[in-house]
């Protein structure tokens, strides 16, 4: 299978290169150039099929050529680890909870799945890897736990100081072994700048093989089709027309769903769910996409003003608007609207949910009409929010074990300016 850039200015490329690329030369974003079909065995026999074997098929059918099968099961395996539930909360909503993963997010589907297949090509080629991150919370602690000891990647997470939450910091800044973390004075953009300007640098680019393992890596798409194989196949006896809420930003969890559907699973329908920051719902509804400076609210992992995966949700219908609106519905929530639906559904089913999540429940709730069976993607455990969520519920949130060792843990950073001049010397002195 070849992969080819969605601006179509370079050539395709091989999973490997698309993949320790992270993004084509000219700025578009991969996909592959066939998208495979389930067989009917295959969708027959869904039901019985466990999380792994619905996520062994999907990864099969695109990539088999590069990583065998045996090696496709080992990483799929590992990278996911832990449990992948689905709770009625009720009637007809249920919701998919992403969020048991080591960072309680469900990047780290994504993550964990992208580090062990680029672990897996750089065993048979002597290249190290630097990945440089940006991160303002969220990505960099996902994208660093996935690659956590995997030989031949050395990760740097450039963070802003002073913003991310308590927990967030310590989720950044307690890795050790191969992730450092820079707690650079300045903004998440400053941090972000400083990532790009390494990436043009010719000096850094000699000595080092630079790579950022984004959201718009397509390792980090692919298995995020898994997990609506998955939950449809445990909820299509139910109804005939099942629909799934996406609490969306970037829009690569959805772009995820998006290719579950082409690759055959008879899913009805989509509700992307944004909170103020409402570009894609804005264009649902006008067919203009007008990307804007992001808004600050409490869904901050939703911030987004331009969704980066937007040209391949263009790709895969098209770029046929009438097809699109078909499938794909948008909603959007403000913090008042997203603090009320937390407090509903707390009330009134004992279900806490993230303010994400909230989003997304808001749009099942809008959207599914009876006999329907929506499912609603839970993005992130609520205690990682919980100095919004308590505040509302009036109840302590409790944090998971895991989580509470790591708040414990003592704090690493290397203390860093906005300067590019100094970043770069720490590269150089740190390799
Ligand atoms: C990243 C993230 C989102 C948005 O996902 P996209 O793929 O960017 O649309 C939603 N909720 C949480 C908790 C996230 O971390």
């Amino acid at each position: 299978m070849q992969f080819y850039s969605t601006n179509r200015k370079v050539p395709s490329v091989s999973f490997k290169e698309a993949v320790l690329k992270g993004l084509p030369n000219d700025n578009g974003l991969f996909l592959p150039e066939i998208i495979p079909h389930f067989s009917s065995e295959f969708l027959t026999e869904l039901p019985g099929l466990t999380f792994h074997e619905i996520a062994r098929e999907g990864a099969r059918l695109i990539i088999e050529e590069e990583i065998s099968e045996k090696d496709l099961k080992t990483i799929i395996e590992d990278a996911f680890n832990f449990d992948v539930p689905i709770n009625n909360v009720h009637d007809n909503i249920h919701v998919l909870e992403l969020f048991h993963g080591p960072t309680l997010a469900f990047k780290d589907f994504g993550a964990r799945f992208m580090a062990r297949v680029m672990g897996y090509f750089l065993k048979s080629d002597d290249r190290e890897i630097n990945i440089l991150v940006a991160t303002s919370g969220d990505t960099g602690s996902a994208v660093a736990q996935g690659f956590l000891g995997v030989e031949g990647i050395k990760i740097t997470l450039l963070y802003p100081k002073g913003k991310v939450s308590k927990i967030q910091e310590q989720q950044l800044t307690t890795i050790g072994q191969n992730v450092t973390a820079l707690e650079v004075d300045g903004t998440f953009d400053d941090c972000q700048h400083l990532v790009k300007t390494a990436f043009l640098d010719e000096e850094l680019n000699k000595k080092f093989n630079l790579s950022s393992a984004n959201s718009i890596n397509i390792a980090r798409l692919l298995p995020q089709s898994f997990y609506y194989t998955y939950a449809f196949s445990r909820l299509m006896s139910n109804s005939e027309n099942i629909y799934f809420c996406v609490p969306s930003g970037n829009l690569g969890n959805l772009c995820g769903g998006l290719l579950a559907k082409k690759m055959g699973i008879p899913i009805t329908g989509f509700i992307a769910a944004s909170n103020a920051n409402d570009i894609v719902p804005t264009y649902l509804e006008t067919q203009k996409f007008s990307p804007k400076a992001s808004i600050q609210t409490i869904s901050n992992a939703m911030d987004v003003g331009n969704p980066s995966n937007f040209s391949r949700v263009l790709d895969l219908y098209d770029h046929d608007y009438q097809k699109i609106i078909a499938d794909i519905k948008g909603i959007s929530f403000n913090d008042d609207e997203t603090r009320t639906l937390i407090k509903e559904v707390h009330g009134g089913y004992k279900y806490l949910m993230c303010p994400h999540t909230a989003i997304g429940y808001g749009g099942l709730k809008h959207y599914l009409k009876s006999g329907d069976t929506g499912i609603l993607l839970s993005t992130a455990h609520p205690c990682k929010f919980k100095d919004i969520v308590e505040p509302l519920i009036l109840e302590k949130v409790e944090i998971p074990l895991r989580l509470q060792r790591i708040i414990e843990k003592e704090k690493q950073a290397i203390p860093m300016t906005k300067e590019f001049a100094d970043f770069k010397s720490f590269l150089f002195e740190s390799s």
